[in-house]
């Protein structure tokens, strides 16, 4: 039942379900006696108790079917063979010798002439649908088909009786050498049959009605609507002949007539229902067509043995070649060997899409000779013709060439990058020298010239020794950003250990200033370069703590959050904060908002984490708030991902 289309399992359902109800309505009737129960249409001979014992059980388990677990699969087994069985020795004893199974459940009445027996030929059928329950839980193919047909031979016979019954004309259901089916019998062998076959939908003659095809389509639309209207037709006829309401000749007429107009509605509808499919078919061919007209691409289809079928425009342009050129040729012409050799090898694993020239250069060549890159996807493609092969080639010669300028730039770049850092190195460090002497000689001068240098000298001079000193500390912190990430060493690192010793670091200035520092949120366990990351907590906590409010305690927060493929940290405090039109500035070299009087520093700080968060893949930036202190965020690649 796996994979069985909903509207099947629906069918077996309600099918199953109105064979049961007529089988415990009749088991009803025999344990009440009450006749109505018994015979489901009054007037017509009643279902036999054992009948109706095995229909309920049989009509059981194909309510179960559909559930299709394994313990349900035993008890439909059982219940198959149990009716199987009792069945089978009905038939047994009409054949051979009566051993009362008949009497089992309800005793037989001489004088009423009631038995439980159930009738020979129901009793085959029982056994012909047990089984193809029983094997329908089984993985046999070939007693599935074989059991298929049987059940249609049982849904046909018991078709017949029920046009029979209904048409009352006894030669189609009582039967000289059995007894008569009855017509409540007839309708559930024929629910119960045709769920039967439902449950396969592929096999037999029901495949014809359940199937994908405009065929299969039409048989579905049609059958029920031909079989209603012949039927009522068949049976008005049948009761102008018994009551004699129209002359026999009228009479045939009219059914002449009537079976005509229907046959022509019904192929009126059907036509029109086929040719609007046909109208479908042909804009999706036509679509299809332009599709691979206007493509960008070119596409060539081939056949099974790499013979081009068809070309595109793009194809011609491509390649030099017309199509007529092409058509026939082997595919080789427009695929290179070795390629088309891969796509075979690839072909075989999954029978998908092979894309070529991905990892691998593939060249193709013109008509002319002259080669070029491409990029070429073959996809298996289903025809009436067999499978054929789209062969979508792309020209990648200009993107190469952009790549190509772009690595060469990125070189280039690379070189003169590691130069000028090179050069500001040396410059920086150069730089310190004649600094060094001129402060060594404001010092010579103070201590050779001792008289002269008083008053107003000695005030300039010492502006000049305080301006070196900084200069001095401008060109070292220069230096120090310059080599910055230089040897650095990626690894796993716990971001808590490198925060917990941040503080350890800073215990002192913490102490001084009365801060407290939480660590919110469980830090992450991440690839970093450690000695960097460690700079960058300690530039941000140290900051926090520096840019403080006169006369409140820093309260600093650090947390992360894991972001999807990053990770992002923030360091928030109380302090005094950042406007929103310094929230860029601050992270350029040597700019700083506060001056150097209010809060000693030099602007090279959150310089420096910037080009850490940079090494790490990430960003920083201040969420800022003047009145309620500023949130440092940074994030870091998360490399694992
Ligand atoms: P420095 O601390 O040496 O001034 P930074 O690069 O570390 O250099 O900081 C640049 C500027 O950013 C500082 O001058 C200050 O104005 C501002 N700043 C940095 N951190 C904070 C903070 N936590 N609160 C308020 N302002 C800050």
């Amino acid at each position: 039942m796996n994979g069985i289309h909903l509207t099947y399992k629906r069918f077996v359902i309600y099918t199953s379900s109105i064979a049961t109800f007529i089988g415990l309505m009749s088991i009803c009737g025999w344990l009440i006696n009450f006749n109505i129960l018994k015979h489901t249409i009054s007037g017509h001979i009643e279902m036999k108790f054992n009948t109706a014992v095995c229909i309920v059980l049989l009509g059981t388990a194909l309510l179960l079917r559909p559930k299709n677990n394994q313990s349900g699969r035993h008890v439909i087994k059982a219940l198959a063979l149990l009716v199987v069985g009792f069945s089978a020795l009905t038939l047994f004893q009409d054949i051979f010798i009566n051993f009362s199974v008949d009497d089992l459940f309800i005793p037989e009445d001489p004088v009423k002439n009631v038995s439980g027996r159930i009738n020979p030929l129901t009793a085959l059928f029982l056994i012909i649908t047990g089984l193809a329950i029983f094997f329908n839980c089984t993985d046999s193919k070939r007693c599935k088909h074989v059991m298929q047909y049987q059940l249609h031979l049982v849904t046909i016979v018991c078709g017949v009786i029920l046009i029979g019954h209904l048409f009352d004309v006894p030669q189609f259901y009582m039967f000289n050498f059995i007894t008569t089916m009855p017509f409540s019998t007839a309708l559930a062998l024929v629910a119960l049959s045709s769920a039967t076959t439902i449950l396969n939908p592929s096999y037999g003659v029901v495949s014809l009605f359940t199937g994908k095809m405009i065929g299969n389509y039409m048989a579905r639309k049609l059958s029920m609507k031909m079989f209603f209207s012949i039927l009522l037709l068949g049976y008005l006829h049948n009761l102008d002949h018994r009551y004699n309401w129209l002359s026999p000749q009228l009479g045939s007429v009219l059914l002449t007539v009537s079976f005509m107009a229907i046959t022509l509605i019904l192929i009126w509808e059907s036509c029109t229902a086929i040719n609007r499919i046909d109208h479908k078919k042909n804009i999706a061919r036509e679509n299809f067509r332009l599709g691979v007209e206007s493509s960008p691409y070119a596409l060539i289809l081939s056949d099974a043995n790499d013979k081009i079928i068809h070309a595109n425009v793009q194809t011609e342009r491509l390649y030099g070649y017309t199509r007529k050129e092409l058509a026939g040729q082997s595919l080789e012409l427009i695929i290179p060997e070795n390629s088309l050799t891969l796509y075979h090898e690839k072909k075989q694993d999954n029978n998908k899409v092979v894309a070529l020239g991905i990892e691998e250069d593939i060249f193709a060549v013109r008509k002319d000779g002259t080669q070029f890159p491409v990029e070429i996807v073959l996809t298996p493609v289903k025809t009436i013709e067999g499978a054929v092969v789209m062969a979508s080639i792309f020209d990648i010669s200009l993107r190469k060439q952009q790549e190509n300028i772009i690595r060469d730039q990125v070189i280039e770049l690379q070189v003169k990058n590691q130069e000028l850092e090179h050069v500001t190195y040396i410059a920086s460090h150069d730089l310190q020298e004649p600094l060094r002497t001129v402060s060594n000689y404001i010092t010579l001068l103070e201590e050779d010239y001792p008289d002269q240098i008083n008053g107003e000298i000695k005030q300039h001079l010492g502006t000049m020794q305080a301006a070196t000193t900084r200069m001095s500390l401008l060109i070292r912190s220069f230096l120090d950003y310059g080599k910055l990430g230089r040897n650095r060493k990626f690894g796993p690192t716990n971001c808590n250990d490198v925060v917990n010793n941040v503080v350890a670091d800073l215990n002192n200035l913490i102490k001084c200033s009365n801060a407290t520092i939480t660590i919110a949120t469980k830090l992450p366990l991440l690839y970093a370069y450690e000695t960097e990351l460690r700079l960058l907590f300690q530039n941000l906590i140290n900051n926090a703590i520096k840019f403080r409010k006169k006369d409140v305690a820093p309260q600093i927060t650090v947390g992360c959050k894991e972001l999807d493929g990053f990770f992002e940290f923030y360091v928030s405090d109380n302090g005094i904060g950042i406007s929103c039109k310094d929230k860029d500035v601050i992270f350029h070299i040597f700019k700083r908002v506060k001056t150097e009087e209010e809060y000693e520093g030099h602007g090279i700080g959150l310089a420096n984490c910037k080009k850490i968060a940079d090494i790490h893949g990430g960003k920083i930036w201040v969420e800022p708030g003047t009145e309620s202190g500023s949130t440092f965020k940074f994030t870091i690649l998360n490399f694992k991902t």
